[in-house]
């Protein structure tokens, strides 16, 4: 059973480790699927951003186009450069673009005013090939592209007059405002030229470079401008996004009108500012999931371990009562279960339960004698006694409410680790009855029901060890029927009998009690009296021989008597001889008198 309950448990673990093992390498194929989803928007919202500059750049380009003063002006070759100015400073104030350029160019490509300079008049032909394919294709343009000062974002607007091309204007805006933007959604821009341009970029704007790459963004962070020259800036210029240092690092390809590349957009986002709610939530529905099953496997497995040992018990329990003996289940400290055996005895009580509110323990009704179990033998408790001595018999007497059983008891442990143990006991009544029987019986003078010989030696041996300790008086008195043989042969040995049975009678009530009557031969007896001086005893033997002669049951007889007092030393076989000695003499001196001796 415990191997199961074990196998189950390890099993339990075992599964839930792997279950979790595989729920960690699910988030984590979901965390780089969340990484790449990251990558992608990332994408997704700089490409826009750039769009959407490119389309509002075009939008301010086609606004000024719409001025007709301006048209007026690129006509009669006029430009009034104040106007101009403040012009931008306009769309400076009112839109989010602060970085802002315009050039206006006449039909010929000739630069008729910078908002950056002051130069103007020359020819840009044969330098600024986009203007030349917008003054060709009379359509509105934009694009990335390299100047002399910066990586831009260019919109070229061909201006009209009576439907007439009369020249161009060009509104140059620049990435700050998108990297500002992407700032908030906590993206790092880095935003640079591709090193093919470097001889282009006459003037660098920012004066940042990374290697030979152009930083074309004011508020490019030194760390992230670090990284990229620790690594290797071109590691991060594939359209693939890469996981390094806490971040996510993503690049866009920037590409002018003609399709080239022109330059990079380089974005790093930390991870831990990436949301990971969802993935959270997930973790947490399949571990709750994870663990209802877990609990419901262990929730049915215990009932069913629970049925099971519930089923178990019930056998054990029908087996234990179908035996016929008593059986004890017991730890240390109390019994656990019992048959119903033992309510036969204990019969006050129906179940174990009524018995454990009155009692603790089957020992507190032990009697205390020799030669049976105690509740303690010496220093170990009695159950641990039974099973340490298991070869041996062992006898239980007990007094069940003042009534008195024997039985024969042993122990053996049933589980080893824990404390359990069976108790058997055999009720032995009848065997002890019969045994108590026999002793009485071989003690016993079948004809007078009185101690015989052997009684007389056992009790002798007793009384002279007893006056020894105790230094008291001990005195004996033998006696002899006489002419008993007369009798016989008189009246027949029935009468013998019933004359020995009767004069017993009347010896045995006129002895005190503490006096020890045997027959120790055919007609002969003893009578041990303790704590009797010879002056006493020889009264009492002397009050008997008055009695007998004067009784007149069955037929008339006397006694002689021998009496003598025990010396101190003296064993039973001396003693024994003084009075059989004085009983001589008093056969001697003419019978039914008493001698002492
Ligand atoms: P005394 O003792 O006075 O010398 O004479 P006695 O006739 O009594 O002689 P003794 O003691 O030698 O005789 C013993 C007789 O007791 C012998 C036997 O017939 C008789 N006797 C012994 N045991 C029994 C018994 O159990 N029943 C009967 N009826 N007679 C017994
Ligand atoms: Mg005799
Ligand atoms: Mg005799």
């Amino acid at each position: 059973m415990y191997i199961l309950i074990s196998a189950i448990f390890i099993l339990l673990i075992y599964t839930s480790w792997q279950y979790i093992d595989f729920l960690k390498s699910k988030r984590d194929s979901l965390v780089v699927s969340k990484h790449t989803v990251q990558a992608l928007s990332m994408h997704k919202q700089v490409s826009s951003m750039i769009l959407q500059k490119q389309k509002a750049t075009v939008a301010m380009a086609l606004s000024i186009a719409c001025d007709r003063y301006l048209v007026e002006n690129i006509k009669n070759n006029h430009i009034k450069k104040d106007y101009y100015k403040s012009l931008v400073a306009k769309f400076r104030e009112n839109t989010l673009y602060k970085n802002i350029w315009i050039q206006i160019i006449d039909k010929d490509i000739n630069s008729l005013y910078r908002s950056w300079s002051s130069k103007r008049g020359d020819n840009l032909s044969k330098i600024r090939q986009d203007l030349v394919n917008v003054a060709h294709t009379k359509k509105v343009a934009y694009s990335v592209s390299v100047g002399k000062f910066n990586l831009t974002i260019k919109a070229i607007v061909p201006l009209f007059m009576d439907e007439k091309f009369v020249g161009i204007i060009e509104v140059i805006s620049h990435f700050n405002s998108i990297s500002k933007e992407l700032k908030k959604s906590n993206i790092d821009s880095v935003v640079v030229q591709k090193k093919d341009f470097k001889k282009q970029l006459l003037y660098p704007f920012t004066k940042i470079f990374i290697d030979n790459y152009y930083v074309a963004n004011f508020d490019a962070p030194q760390e992230a401008r670090d990284y990229l020259k620790e690594n290797g800036i071109e590691k991060y210029f594939n359209n693939s996004y890469k996981i390094e240092n806490g971040q996510i690092i993503v690049s866009y390809e920037l590409k002018n009108k003609n399709e080239e590349p022109v330059g990079y957009y380089i974005m790093f986002k930390r991870i831990d500012t990436i949301s990971n709610m969802d993935l959270d939530f997930f973790m947490f529905k399949w571990m709750a999931l994870g663990i209802i099953v877990m609990m419901s496997i262990a929730i049915i497995v215990s009932t069913m371990l629970f049925f099971a040992n519930r089923r178990q018990k019930q056998y054990f329990h029908n087996i234990i009562n179908s035996a016929t003996n008593i059986v004890l289940i017991n730890n240390r400290k109390t019994l656990l279960d019992v048959n119903m055996i033992i309510f036969k005895y204990f019969d006050k009580y129906k179940t174990l339960e009524e018995f454990l509110a009155e009692n603790e323990c089957i020992c507190d009704f032990f009697v205390e004698e020799d030669g049976y179990i105690q509740a303690n033998m010496g220093d170990t408790k009695w159950v641990d006694y039974l099973v340490e001595n298991q070869s041996k018999i062992h006898k239980m007497k007990v007094d069940i409410f003042g009534k008195i059983y024997y039985f024969s008891v042993s122990a053996s442990k049933v589980l080893k680790e824990k404390n359990y143990y069976s108790i058997v006991l055999t009720d032995i009544m009848e065997q002890e009855n019969y045994k108590k029987e026999l002793e009485h019986l071989s003690v016993t003078d079948a004809l007078t029901g009185i101690g015989n010989r052997r009684n007389f030696h056992q009790k002798m041996e007793e009384e002279i060890e007893r006056a020894k300790r105790y230094q008291h008086s001990l005195s004996l008195i033998m006696f002899d029927i006489d002419f008993f043989k007369q009798v016989n042969d008189k009246h027949g040995h029935s009468v013998g009998d019933e004359v020995l049975i009767e004069y017993t009678k009347l010896i045995e009530s006129l002895l005190r009690e503490g006096d020890v009557f045997c027959r120790v031969g055919g007609e002969e007896f003893m009578i041990i009296l303790p704590h009797a001086s010879i002056v006493e005893a020889e009264k009492i033997a002397e009050k008997l021989r008055t009695k007998i002669e004067s009784c007149q049951k069955v037929l008339p007889i006397t006694m002689s008597f021998g009496v003598v007092e025990h010396i101190l030393g003296e064993d039973i076989e001396l003693i024994y001889k003084r009075v059989d000695n004085a009983l001589y003499k008093a056969k001697e001196r003419g019978r039914n008198i008493v001698v002492v001796g």
